[in-house]
């Protein structure tokens, strides 16, 4: 039996990267899930690996209309939804000299307003469940400060916030609303001729591989973590416990 049967996900940013890791550890554990990104190619790619229970979507997580369709065909596909993963994201890092405002709005549209966008439009579909659990994606970027991380930074700050004000606001109906925090991972997001310069200032001496934040996902995705609401989850070898 898996952890996840029964469950139907949605995952934005699913086409490579952590939100692929999240997808193929949901559906290990029993779970449908609907992938979305930008990207269609991997996309499409991602979801005829992982097999029958798994579909894609092309979504831009900055549009309401987007949102839309995807709850009502994954609905229409697998049924109401029960889990959602807003884990699209894009990482500019620039000085606040350098960045420019559009720059700076494109920032915070994708990692940010995506996030209430998708609590928004979730919402009628996951009542159903009467079960619900959002995960959405932040960083440790969005527990502490960094070097040209100003919009990222206020994009990862901001979802711990609205992770807490949804969750006091869904509690009642029995959706559970949790942030995850991970360190450095490794994926296309993180060049890796920087990996293993940051790696010496982690604790456990390494960056971490995207199934080990995915592991985290499952847990908060599937009914051990019942009594979690309103919670930060921090997955990043020790760097923050450091500061
Ligand atoms: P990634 O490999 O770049 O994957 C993110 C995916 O989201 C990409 O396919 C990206 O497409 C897509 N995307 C970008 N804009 C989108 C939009 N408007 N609508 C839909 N999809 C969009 O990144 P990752 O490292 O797996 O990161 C996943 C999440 O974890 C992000 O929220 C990130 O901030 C967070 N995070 C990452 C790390 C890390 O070290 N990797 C650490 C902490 C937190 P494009 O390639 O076209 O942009």
């Amino acid at each position: 039996m898996g952890r996840l049967d029964g469950k139907v996900a949605i995952i934005t940013g699913g086409a490579r990267g952590m939100g692929a890791s999240h997808a193929k550890r949901f559906s290990e554990e029993g779970a449908k899930v609907m992938i979305t990104d930008i990207l269609e190619k991997e996309g499409e790619a991602m979801a005829t690996e992982l097999g029958r229970d798994v579909k894609f979507m092309k979504h831009d997580v900055t549009k309401s209309l987007d949102w839309e369709r995807v709850v009502a065909e994954t609905e229409s596909a697998f049924g109401p939804v029960s889990v959602l993963v807003n884990n699209a994201g894009i990482a500019l890092l620039k000085s606040i000299e350098k960045m420019t405002e559009a720059q700076y709005r494109r920032v915070i549209d994708i990692n940010q307003v995506s996030v209430f966008l998708g609590m928004k439009y979730v919402l009628s579909s996951m009542r159903k469940t009467e079960n619900g659990s959002i995960i959405n994606i932040s960083s440790i970027s969005g527990l502490k400060g960094n070097s040209e991380s100003i919009a990222y930074s206020a994009s990862k700050f901001a979802i711990r916030g609205m992770t807490k004000s949804a969750a006091i606001e869904f509690g009642a109906e029995g959706i559970r609303v949790n942030s995850v925090h991970p360190g450095i991972t490794e994926t296309p997001m993180v060049r890796k001729s920087r990996v293993s310069k940051l790696a010496r200032e982690i604790p456990l001496q390494r960056t971490a591989q995207p199934v080990e934040v995915s592991n985290m996902v499952v847990y908060l995705a599937s009914d051990e973590s019942s009594y979690v609401t309103g919670a930060d989850f921090v997955i990043d070898g020790g760097l923050t416990g450091k500061l």
